[in-house]
């Protein structure tokens, strides 16, 4: 049984084994030197990959190829193609060339861009990345593709990553040459993402609009019992989540998907799926087709898979823990604290580049966690708050002080001091206790960024990370250049003694989720931005254009781009769900209360008619209860209608958002409390929707 395993791991990809059959040597080592290099690849290498492609596609079962995409939306996109050509005579042959493989046009005007495209000019090319496999899907063979305008402007999740991993592969070699560390020729970026998830029965989840339309429920009483008691976490998973669990795992291994660890999470319903990591690019892909997957595979079950980043209020949202680190291409880890001295020089390099470019773009990371449905998450103390602080434990802290002040650091357990000529500390591997509050945390030999929403596109904080580091690195150059060797240890003291002193104030060890922390946060100067609208005016602020465009990670338009998509995403998203709520609301909440209080009534006066003694104090308050209800959810919910429509009228999209934040979001709060203090009292099958008690125990 076991053993099938490793013949069904990537039996749908177009992996390196599959090449090395197809292709003919020559072509095969080109193309090998694309991939590993980023060079140019020729026509006739294209040609022969084609060839080879088609070939293995249709052997298994394939008719069409499409271009696979991520553009700005976060999701994927697709426009299938079969290979059919016309041979004479009515029939046909399966054909695709290398300029098919190389690049498409598909029709771009649907997409957003920002204004980036006029819509006249629709044409958007897509371009073939040979750094991610192409695979088989449901017959068809996709091929991961960058995504940018006729003019060359990036209109994808893709294009910035991979330019974000080159630019930190070129700072990095640079700096380890002058370490003395010569062999190194490129470095790339390391990710594991973590995926959270909730399942419940898709019967139940197809009753309520606010799951169907906006993946969330806008509002619903609490279930009696919630995660208080702390039993699901790693708990014994239930026989229909297994099953869907072990089908997963093995859809996803035969992308390639190098899927891990699963196990139940926090909330009652929530799990997670861990993978391997793999080089940033190529996980980024996986992460799309897992939460692809996860989506599919649960249909088969007869589940729903929610991916929104808080389905349920009062109970854990979920997040997608980004792990991350840089890896030479020799192999070594540059956050693995080493175990020789010349080691821990680039490590220390390394861990000060990675505060310094968290503390100087903490703005820009926050952005890039940022959505309407994250910022449920974020500071609700569930998830880190929404200010970016670095846990570094107090090993690696203590490190860093002993640099800062001169003194030697050995008092610490498990650290060994090399004495004697050498002015950084000697330590062993850092043993880092666990932080859950932190957004930012060190684990040992990566960074956990924790702020990201289960929906989003992993792209976005790595492309930050990447930048922001490729720039810290430049500048510690800068400082090292023209150091003579020997002294070389004794001015990367010098350089982290500087950082460490300029940055501290970003590392915090302790509790995130406490109100001391947001109020000492702000003592020390760090950004807090609790929601969307509060951040984005950063991404257009000088420095932060400055660090895009200079190390060629995206041009001004393109920033004023995003930076627009992602405004009118954020307002689009709440319209949405202001009029769900409203529809919901008075279409399906409403008249359940209207009835259950003529019922309630109802049933008074025929008691009253029979002992006109009785007192009806308890029935008459609960219709009162209820008829109160009725009217200020009757008057709100005209008040929202009125509010969203006026918002999403303006056209300033900063503005919108603001009102969004200001008008409509406090209004769909104050809508919820009456409408869940009312559902409490009302019987469940007199409500025409699943309650949060059905949707979260069913299973
Ligand atoms: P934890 O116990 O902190 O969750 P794990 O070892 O389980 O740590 O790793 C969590 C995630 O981090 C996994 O997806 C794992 O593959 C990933 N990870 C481990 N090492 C690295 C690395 N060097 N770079 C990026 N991700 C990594
Ligand atoms: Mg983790």
């Amino acid at each position: 049984m076991t053993n099938e395993i490793p013949e069904l791991y990537g039996s749908l990809v177009f992996n390196d084994k599959v090449m090395r059959t197809k292709l003919p040597k020559d072509m095969y080592k080109a193309l090998k030197k694309t991939i590993e290099n980023g060079t140019h690849l020729e026509l006739d290498v294209a040609n022969s990959v084609a060839v080879a492609m088609k070939e293995w596609a249709v052997e298994n079962g394939a008719t069409h190829y499409t271009h696979w995409f991520q553009p700005m939306t976060g999701f994927t996109a697709e426009k299938h193609d079969s290979f059919i050509q016309p041979a004479g005579d009515g029939e046909v042959i399966m054909e695709f060339s290398g300029k098919e493989l190389v690049k498409g046009e598909p029709d771009a005007s649907s997409f957003p861009s920002g204004g980036l495209r006029a819509t006249f000019e629709a044409r958007g090319y897509t371009a073939w990345d040979p750094t991610s496999p192409a695979f088989i899907k449901d017959g068809t063979l996709y091929i991961p593709t960058a995504f940018c305008s006729y003019g060359g402007q990036a209109l994808d999740k893709k294009t910035p990553l991979l330019r974000s991993m080159e630019v930190l592969s070129e700072k990095a070699v640079k700096i380890l040459h002058l370490l003395g560390n010569k062999d190194v020729t490129g470095v790339s970026t390391t990710i594991g993402p973590e995926q959270e998830y909730f399942l419940v029965d898709k019967e139940l989840y197809n009753k309520r609009k606010d799951l169907v339309f906006c993946g969330r429920t806008l509002f619903g009483a609490p279930a009696p019992k919630g995660q208080e008691m702390e039993d699901h976490y790693f708990g014994s998973i239930k026989p229909r989540i297994a099953a869907f669990m072990h089908d997963l795992d093995r859809e996803l291994w035969k992308y390639g998907i190098p899927a891990k660890t699963k196990h139940n999470e926090v909330a009652p319903a929530q799990h997670e799926m861990a993978p391997i990591f793999e080089t940033a690019n190529v996980a980024v892909d996986h992460n799309q087709l897992t939460m692809d997957t996860m989506k599919k595979v649960a249909e088969k079950h007869g589940l729903k898979c929610l991916l929104h980043e808080k389905p349920f209020e009062g109970i854990n949202g979920s997040g997608k823990h980004n792990n991350w680190s840089v890896s030479t291409n020799d192999g070594v880890n540059l956050l693995n604290p080493g175990s020789t001295p010349a080691q821990n020089i680039q490590f220390l390099v390394f861990l000060m580049a990675v505060i310094k470019a968290v503390d100087d773009y903490a703005d820009m990371m926050r952005i890039s966690a940022s959505s309407a449905g994250n910022d449920h998450r974020l500071g609700g103390n569930e998830a880190p708050p929404a200010i970016v602080s670095i846990f570094l434990g107090d090993e690696l802290t203590a490190v860093l002080q002993s640099i800062e002040n001169d003194t030697y650091f050995g008092k610490q357990e498990k650290v060994q001091l090399e004495t004697g000529a050498h002015v950084l500390p000697h330590f062993v591997k850092d043993n880092t206790d666990r932080n859950r509050t932190s957004p930012f945390a060190f684990t040992g030999n990566k960074f956990e960024f924790r702020m990201l929403g289960s929906a989003a596109s992993v792209s976005n904080p790595n492309v930050v990370l990447n930048t922001a580091v490729a720039e810290a690195l430049e500048q510690f150059y800068h400082e090292l250049e023209g150091t003579k060797p020997e002294d070389m240890e004794h001015a990367v003291h010098e350089l982290i003694k500087r950082a460490i002193r300029k940055h501290k104030k970003v590392v915090f060890n302790g509790n995130g989720y406490t109100d001391e922390w947001v109020k000492e946060a702000e003592e020390r100067g760090l950004y807090n931005l609790p929601t969307t609208p509060d951040c984005m005016p950063k991404f257009i602020e000088d420095k932060n254009v400055e660090l895009f465009t200079k190390h060629g990670i995206f041009t001004k338009e393109e920033i004023f781009a995003r930076y627009e998509i992602l405004l009118e995403n954020y307002v689009k998203t709440i319209g949405i769900e202001a009029r769900t709520m409203a529809d919901m609301l008075t279409k399906d909440f409403l008249p359940s209360v209207s009835n259950y209080a003529g019922k309630i009534a109802a049933n008074a006066a025929g008691k009253k008619a029979f002992m006109p003694t009785l007192s009806m104090s308890a029935e008459e308050a609960l219709v009162s209860k209820l008829t109160d209800a009725y009217e200020f959810i009757t008057e709100n919910v005209a008040d929202l209608k009125k509010i969203i429509e006026e918002t999403l009228a303006i056209e300033d999209m900063q503005a919108a958002a603001d009102a969004c934040r200001d008008k409509v979001l406090p209004k769909m709060d104050a809508l919820a409390a009456r409408a869940n203090e009312i559902e409490a009292l009302i019987p469940d099958e007199e409500l025409p929707y699943p309650t949060y008690e059905k949707l979260l125990f069913a299973i």
